[in-house]
């Protein structure tokens, strides 16, 4: 005999099985990121039917069998559907919930994690916020989470917390005035050095709570873009469409 259990959590994906079943993935509070049969959850009357497609956050009744779990019920806080309203927007959140998906195991504490995308997807629906912001936040953080952000607050050779002006994609971090010269470093703006301790940091339900320079943007930009190809070593498929759809206006 199996056990009922209550977990919290976002529906992160969604696959058919079967007739009328899903296999989805959830990222809980409790046991990190788990797999859970969804019977009968493509059946049109059924009671499962949107609470187990991907963004869906609540609460979800499931039984622990043997080797998986089975869901029971699901009462949904938060379906993000404005997400879908925005093409923009939903790709990006597909691509946050692909992070996830991709970073996050069972029975780890995924809690930060969680969060993060819980702000994030709120982020994306704001319409006061810059996605291109979003996307640069939820990845530094989320790197960060998963420990390989960059080391921000000293100096990666001397160890000084002051003078800070060089980033290294390379080594992963800050360098001062004059360890900077030795290594290979780019001199940055105060400003986006700044905002990445802020990032790294700050209490993620304030993540989302600043603005920021086209120029310290332009830079975080750059610097993300070189810092997720030395760390990310896997292709997203989200971001793999965005990009693709980006090419038709080409001529
Ligand atoms: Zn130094």
């Amino acid at each position: 005999m199996g056990q009922s259990v209550t977990l919290t959590g976002m529906v992160l994906t969604a696959m058919p099985i079967g007739e009328y079943d899903k296999r989805i993935t959830i990222l809980t509070k409790e046991r990190g990121k788990i797999t859970v049969f969804a019977r009968g959850a493509r059946r049109p009357n059924s009671q499962l039917l949107a609470g187990t497609n991907p963004f869906s956050f609540g609460n979800f009744e499931l039984f622990e069998g043997k080797s998986a779990y089975n869901l029971s019920r699901a009462s949904i806080q938060n379906y993000f559907r404005s997400l879908t309203m925005d093409l923009d927007a939903a790709y990006l959140g597909f691509y946050f919930l692909e992070f996830a998906e991709y970073f996050c195991q069972e029975n780890n504490d995924e809690k930060e994690m969680l969060k993060l995308l819980y702000q994030s997807l709120r982020a994306l629906e704001s319409p006061a916020l810059d996605n291109r912001l979003v996307k640069l936040v939820f990845e530094l953080r989320g790197l960060t989470i998963n420990g390989e952000g960059p080391s921000m607050f000293s100096c990666l050779h001397c160890r000084k917390k002051e003078e800070l002006e060089f980033f290294s994609v390379k080594r992963g971090g800050m360098f001062c005035a004059s360890c900077g010269k030795l290594v290979p470093a780019r001199r940055i703006l105060e400003s986006t050095r700044y905002t990445m301790q802020y990032i790294v940091s700050v209490d993620i339900a304030k993540l989302y709570s600043f603005a920021v320079s086209e120029e310290v943007l332009g830079e975080l930009e750059g610097i993300m873009q070189e810092y997720g190809k030395q760390y990310i070593h896997h292709e997203f498929k989200a971001l793999k469409t965005m990009e693709e759809g980006a090419d038709f206006s080409k001529p």
